[in-house]
């Protein structure tokens, strides 16, 4: 029974997605993908251990029983993102970057420490194009020259999908159901690309933060890295845990390759630009 079913699969897709089976990064080919770096290095150090174990213990919080949020940053690394991954750092919390490609290739130091300091890596495409308006081989190019990109440098292997400006239709889902990928939007968004202003995002962001909400941030954009330290103390007086895509849902949900996230995602024009910044 097992060859037919995977025969037929396999006729529906496109040949280079179907060998081998399932992608490299889809968690039927590899359940420890996002933590392949431990895998591919037999001699792991201790201090590399140690740093692993810290990743742990700020990754064990469970969001079912506490007050979590994600915030997440999309179309990098950005220059600066070395500025956001130190205020990270200092205040103990990880989040997820939604990278893109072409900034992954130019900015491959950057790319590396992200995932290094244990972030979860997101993918948002190679060159930021409008998924809805390409066609289905150009969205899979896409997705995989960012993945493939992205586990050469890492070692690791983006494990869910944000399409740009998060425009998304039953192509495009697809696709990424056939790639292996859950579709992770947002339902806070920051303006933070259109008021480039600090005021204006830590405001937006207070404004719009509930208990498990995913707020979208672009980390290019100046004042997003400035207000990260004030922004990140005051998510913490309002008793919030700022945690990874996957530790929000963790024990509480899969993500299915293809589903949409989170259920009350609410994609409005204004949260991310509708051209792409050059940055
Ligand atoms: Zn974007």
């Amino acid at each position: 029974m097992r060859q037919p079913i995977r025969l037929a699969t396999c006729l529906a897709l496109i040949a280079a997605v179907c060998a081998p089976t399932a992608p490299a990064w889809s968690s039927a080919a590899d359940p420890g993908a996002g933590t392949g770096t431990t895998k591919d290095s037999a001699k792991a150090s201790a201090a590399t251990a140690k740093k692993t174990e810290k990743t742990k213990k700020a990754q064990q919080v469970d969001c079912a029983k506490v007050k979590c949020i994600a915030l997440t940053f999309d179309d990098g690394p950005g220059k600066r993102v070395g500025a956001l991954l130190d205020t990270l750092k200092k205040h103990n919390v990880k989040a997820t970057f939604f990278l893109e490609g072409q900034y992954v290739k130019a900015r491959p130091e950057l790319a590396k420490r992200i995932a290094k300091e244990g972030h979860q890596l997101g993918n948002h495409s190679y060159r930021h194009p409008d998924f809805t308006k390409i066609k289905e081989s150009e969205i899979k190019s896409e997705i995989v020259r960012t993945q493939e990109l992205v586990h050469k440098l890492t070692g690791k292997y983006p494990t869910t999908l944000r399409p740009p400006y998060g425009l998304y239709n039953d192509q495009v889902q697809e696709v990424a159901k056939e790639l292996g990928l859950p579709i992770v939007l947002w339902n806070t968004a920051s303006h933070d690309w259109a008021s480039r202003d600090q005021k204006a995002i830590y405001r937006e962001v207070l404004k719009g933060a509930r208990r498990d909400s995913v707020v979208l941030m672009h980390d290019w954009v100046d004042a997003t890295v400035d207000v990260m330290p004030r922004l990140l103390t005051a998510l913490k007086k309002k008793g919030f845990h700022v945690v990874t895509v996957d530790t929000l849902v963790r024990g509480r949900t899969k993500l299915q390759p293809g589903e949409v996230w989170p259920e009350d995602a609410t994609i409005d024009s204004s949260d991310s630009p509708l051209v792409p910044y050059q940055h």
